[in-house]
């Protein structure tokens, strides 16, 4: 065959041929549009994505910056320990309190830094709050970095990480100086209250309402053990010409030294010397019998006479002297009372004076 004009077929196969390249290249063409019509849909995607994710970074990072501040604004120390009990972050309150840098503390076991007799003990609080799952406050001293050791309330809580796991310990420390000073002011008080409430004003020793309740007790102590009770009345001879010779002022300041007197002459235990009013004394002895009574009696008066108080207007001594009237009784007794104790001991004052003074005398019931 020789090579010449292309046939008809030829064109025709041709034809045929460049439209199916044709078709390829227009399919070719729609699946390359599909791709990119993806990957510009991926990409917008990615874009956002990633938008996204920086948003998020910058709001983490403000609220770190915002914790940061107000970790190491407020004035209470704290401090975060991990499961270990190694330090993981401290603020700057705690940084002053111990007076040591952060980097003196992060990282390092807590019962190193804390110089707290809690430390490696079964008390220790950080333990404790790990096992219990629980916040614990309690009151500690801390030997803070000036040598000094400091009330703190420590309030531990477990830190808890994702899902609630517990990842540590989260404690503050609020100095609490001025609430122990406080305390121990208002305890000061109390017992100033107290004490004012059952002393008298003048001689300092006990008051005419505490004698009463102490009778009372006592009263009742002694029928229960089936013991003997005493009591002594004393009273100052001549006082209210003491007065007028010497002065009140004179009158008080001999009034306090006669109560010093009897009270340092009835010391045992469970005896009480109180005022019973004016120039008058009175002294509870529990256990005492009628001997034991009436030695104390004679020592007292004795006493009196050897504080050698001048009393120029005394019709029995040149000194102040003390007359007494003393009762005893073994309890418990029917038909004794309180007051029959007191009007005896009254009785046994009265005929003390009317027999002369600077003397004792004991008038038992019965
Ligand atoms: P007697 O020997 O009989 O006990 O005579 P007296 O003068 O001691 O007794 P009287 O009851 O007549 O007087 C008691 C005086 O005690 C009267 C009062 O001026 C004085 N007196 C009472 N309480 C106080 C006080 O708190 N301070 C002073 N300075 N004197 C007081
Ligand atoms: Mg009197
Ligand atoms: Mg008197």
């Amino acid at each position: 065959m020789v090579s010449g004009k292309p046939t008809y077929e030829d064109l025709e196969k041709k034809l045929g041929d460049l439209e199916n390249e044709a078709h390829q290249r227009i399919k070719l063409m729609e699946e390359l549009e599909a791709v990119q019509q993806d990957y510009s849909e991926t990409t917008q995607q990615m874009e956002m994505a990633i938008e996204r994710a920086n948003q998020m970074a910058a709001e983490a990072e403000v609220a770190n910056l915002e914790f940061s501040q107000i970790f190491n604004t407020v004035t209470d120390a704290i401090w975060v320990i991990d499961k270990q009990q190694k330090v993981l972050r401290i603020n700057k309150a705690f940084s002053t309190m111990i007076q040591k840098n952060e980097s003196e503390v992060i990282g390092r076991q807590c019962s190193e830094i804390l110089n707290n007799p809690l430390c490696n003990s079964p008390a220790c609080p950080m333990q404790a709050v790990m096992k219990t799952r629980k916040s614990l406050e309690l009151d500690t001293d801390i030997c803070t970095g000036n040598g000094q050791t400091t009330p703190f309330l420590l309030t531990a809580t477990p830190f808890l990480g994702f899902e609630g796991k517990p990842m540590g310990i989260l404690a503050i420390f609020k100095d609490i100086t001025e609430r122990k000073h406080m305390e121990a002011e208002l305890q000061k008080a109390n017992r100033e209250l107290t004490r004012l409430t059952v002393i008298d004003g003048l001689t300092q020793i006990a008051n005419r309402r505490h004698f009463d309740n102490t009778l009372q007790k006592e009263w009742n102590r002694m029928s229960r053990e089936s013991d003997w009770l005493s009591l002594i009345l004393c009273d100052v001879d001549f006082f209210k010409r003491y007065n007028d010779t010497n002065g009140h002022q004179m009158g008080d300041e001999c009034l306090k030294q006669v109560a010093l007197c009897i009270a340092e002459n009835a010391k045992r235990s469970g005896d009480l010397a109180a005022r019973y009013g004016g120039e008058e004394f009175a002294v509870i002895l529990p256990g005492t019998d009628s001997a034991g009574a009436g030695v104390v009696a004679e020592k007292i008066r004795q006493g009196i006479e050897n504080l050698k108080i001048p009393h120029v207007s005394s019709a029995v001594c040149p000194h102040v002297t003390l007359s007494l009237g003393v009762t005893s009784i073994k309890l418990p007794e029917d038909n004794a009372s309180r007051e029959s104790l007191l009007s005896l001991s009254d009785e046994a004052l009265y005929l003390a004076k009317e027999q002369g003074r600077n003397r004792w005398i004991i008038k038992n019931s019965g």
